[in-house]
């Protein structure tokens, strides 16, 4: 998490990662209102960086296009 609430996402390294789809494990934290994912810890924030790594799955920080969508998303 970020100072300002924003989910941050971990820090990639410059490596050649393959992505494949897979479908995150969403979960309601007691007394939260957002949801998460016990598999990769993404928070379901209604920003729209955080709906492309919904859609996209736990390997969202894989696809090729994560880095433009961050860019683009993130502004
Ligand atoms: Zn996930």
């Amino acid at each position: 998490m970020g100072k300002d609430g924003h989910w941050v996402p971990a820090v990639i390294e410059d490596v050649e990662l393959t992505y494949s789809f897979e479908p995150h494990k969403a979960k309601k934290l007691k007394g939260q209102s957002w949801l998460y994912c016990t598999h990769c810890g993404l928070l379901y924030l209604r920003n729209p960086i955080t709906k492309w790594c919904i859609k996209m799955g736990c390997n969202n920080s894989y696809h090729k296009q994560y880095k433009f969508m961050l860019k683009k998303l993130t502004k």
